[in-house]
């Protein structure tokens, strides 16, 4: 009895980076509500963690910024991105979004949802994930832009690093523009998965 048949190619796709300017949205708030701390151009840091080499001052400002309610509602849309899922999904793809919601702001995981209605559409919130562990959700790719992603399990999933100027030069796969996306989901999805 032929029950199980093949399981499609999922490809597990992070929210702040790779669909979201997550750093530039940051960069514009804090400039906004703390104009008189300096705070460096966004697509400069160096090192993941963002307090990395700031001030006290500095720091408090970003950290104030991240947990102000809203923030996540207000950020733009990566260019391409929503053009890339629909491609995927359209080229047969299984897309499901996988991100970690901020615990410390208190309207975060919420407001991911109504960011992707509005700039993604509904098709694509239904795809949605959160999780503070990614390694427990199944797929066979994971674009995102941490440079390191453990947890409880192993991960099932390939890590394809979504570029950033923290990533620059670490090993593996990886997409830079979504213009890339066929070329990079193809190479592993096998010949004729992928647009
Ligand atoms: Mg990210």
């Amino acid at each position: 009895m032929e029950t199980f048949t093949q399981q499609p190619f999922t490809v597990l796709v992070d929210i702040d980076a790779p669909l979201a300017m997550w750093e530039e949205g940051l960069v514009e708030f804090t400039r906004r509500e703390f104009p008189n701390v300096f705070t460096a151009d966004a697509g400069t840091r160096t090192s993941w963690d963002l307090t990395q080499g700031l001030t006290d001052e500095e720091r408090h400002a970003v950290l104030t910024v991240m947990e102000m309610p809203g923030f996540y509602r207000d950020l733009q849309p990566v260019p391409g991105a929503r053009e890339a899922l629909y491609e995927m999904l359209e080229a047969g793809l299984e897309v499901f979004l996988c991100s970690t919601p901020s615990l410390g702001n208190p309207t975060c995981a919420s407001d991911k949802f109504a960011w992707l209605d509005e700039h993604f559409g509904r098709e694509i919130t239904k795809r949605t994930i959160l999780t503070q562990d990614k390694t427990l959700v199944t797929g066979d790719l994971l674009i995102d832009d941490k440079p390191e992603i453990t947890g409880a399990h192993t991960p099932a999933w390939t890590h394809i690093l979504y570029g950033q100027a923290y990533n620059i030069g670490l090993p593996g796969p990886r997409i830079d523009d979504w213009s890339e996306w066929s070329a990079v989901v193809g190479e592993h999805a096998g010949v004729g998965a992928a647009a």
